[in-house]
């Protein structure tokens, strides 16, 4: 068993059978496992595929899950190089007129029924959406998964958890994730730059998420283990450097980046929450996919927009770090009758999938709330300080890069970001700095600022 303490912090460690497949020991006093066993990044991979997975994964017959277009840019290859040794049965999953696919549990029933079959393992080719359909459908039949990547767009690789809607409501679900990860460099480099500035997206919503995290501890006494951090602070600031050459396709800054995401996604995996890689910043994204769902409205990259989210959620911070958290009375919630007409006024046909995880918060909110916060005053705005010192390095970065910065430039209304502020943190039942904001009193004026187009807007 490895021991936290030795963790080594290069990513190429990190990656590396020093921690993946392993246990590690860890001061918050649980065991870490990780799942996942191999991650291979090279050169044609796909073909060295039937030669890696025997040693990893038993058997031969194969459900492999692509679309159209990661079928053209690696299933195909991975299907001809399984040839004889596998039995392999595709799956080609249909996207929208848009090329959209959406991830939902109506879809993996779907499958799930048109798939009968009998495998020992599936294989998904492509990124986050064919990724999570794949890990839950393997996780269902309870066999293993493993994944060739087609885009560094997203974290959710080796995450323990799925990202699907279910009635319309975004929901995040314990999974098992891929026993190994493979990535052909020269397929990372050919996603289109959108998806790849997305995965970037992405990825730096993690101080934010550290940070809500911390203070969720501090506030709500919710269970808190360093480990993530160990794992991906060190390698991420040092990248943030690297990511404006992005903008010109850099291999090794779309590779580093990649790794990185894979990391952030072990984060995730070895506390089995997604805490470290989802906060406030996630709840305005996952507002945004919702409430465009329901009204039948085209989406955006998950990750194009938590990076946009992340700056909003980055001026929250400023914004809270100047407050007196003394100044304010705790104020009683509204009556259950006002909370549940609230949120049907404002979520209309999302309301009964809303209502469970709003009622939930408010039932959990207490006076203590607000006495926590002032009594960690000085403790919280360190830990603030310390997220907008890196945030300052981070909205560089996607500056350089390319990647969106700003709401407007995803077709986000202000109309649109500033119901996400006032409204996000109702989605889900994640104690996040929405909540902070909102109990000192600071949230609707921000909300107003930012919608009359301050700071991010
Ligand atoms: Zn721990
Ligand atoms: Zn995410």
């Amino acid at each position: 068993m490895e021991r936290t303490g030795s963790l080594p912090f290069g990513t190429d460690e990190i990656l590396s059978d020093r921690v993946l497949g392993q246990s590690l020991d860890c001061s918050c006093g649980r065991d870490h496992r990780i799942l996942t066993r191999k991650v291979v990044i090279e050169p044609g991979v796909a073909d060295r595929v039937p030669e890696i997975l025997p040693a990893l994964i038993p058997g031969e017959r194969i459900l492999l899950l692509a679309d159209r277009r990661t079928w053209k840019a690696a299933g195909d290859r991975l299907s001809e190089a399984l040839g004889t040794s596998y039995s392999v049965e595709c799956c080609m999953l249909r996207d929208d007129p848009t090329g959209h696919i959406h991830a939902s549990m109506e879809l993996v029933d779907e499958l799930m029924a048109a798939c009968t079959g009998v495998f020992d393992m599936v294989a998904a080719v492509g990124s986050g959406t064919i990724n999570d359909l794949g890990k839950e459908i393997a996780h269902r039949r309870g066999i293993p998964c493993f994944v060739l990547a087609t885009a560094a767009s997203m974290n959710g690789y080796t995450s323990a958890i799925v990202a699907l809607s279910e009635n319309g409501l975004k929901t995040t679900q314990s999974t098992t994730p891929p026993v190994v990860v493979f990535a052909d460099p020269s397929v990372l480099m050919k996603a289109p730059r959108e998806l790849t500035l997305a995965g970037l997206g992405d990825l730096v919503s993690k101080p934010y998420c550290g940070c809500d995290w911390k203070i969720a501890s501090l506030v709500r006494g919710e269970y808190h283990c360093p480990l993530p951090d160990r794992l991906l602070s060190v390698p991420f600031e040092e990248a943030l450097e690297a990511f404006p050459r992005l903008a010109d396709d850099d291999p090794e800054a779309v590779i580093l980046l990649f790794r990185l995401l894979l990391i952030s996604g072990l984060s995730m995996a070895v506390v089995g929450t997604s805490s470290p890689a989802s906060g406030g910043e996630h709840l305005l994204s996952h507002y945004w996919d919702m409430t465009r769902l329901r009204d039948g409205r085209p989406l955006n990259l998950h990750g194009a927009q938590v990076g946009v989210a992340s700056l909003v959620i980055d001026d929250l911070y400023r914004r809270i770090v100047e407050l007196d958290f003394g100044r304010v009375r705790f104020a009683p919630n509204p009556s259950p009758d006002d909370a549940l007409r609230d949120v049907m006024e404002i979520f209309g046909a999302l309301a009964p999938a809303v209502w469970p995880q709003w009622q939930a918060k408010l039932e959990a909110r207490t006076a203590e709330d607000l006495e926590r916060l002032v009594g960690n005053e000085a403790a919280i705005k360190e830990e603030i300080e310390h997220t907008l010192a890196i945030g300052r390095k981070v909205r560089r970065a996607l500056t350089a890069s390319g990647a969106p910065i700003r709401a407007a430039q995803l077709g986000i209304s202000s109309d649109e970001l500033e119901a996400a502020i006032r409204h996000g943190r109702k989605i889900r039942t994640r104690y996040t700095v929405l909540d902070v904001a909102a109990e000192l009193e600071a949230l609707e004026a921000f909300a107003v600022h930012v919608g009359s187009g301050g700071a991010s807007g």
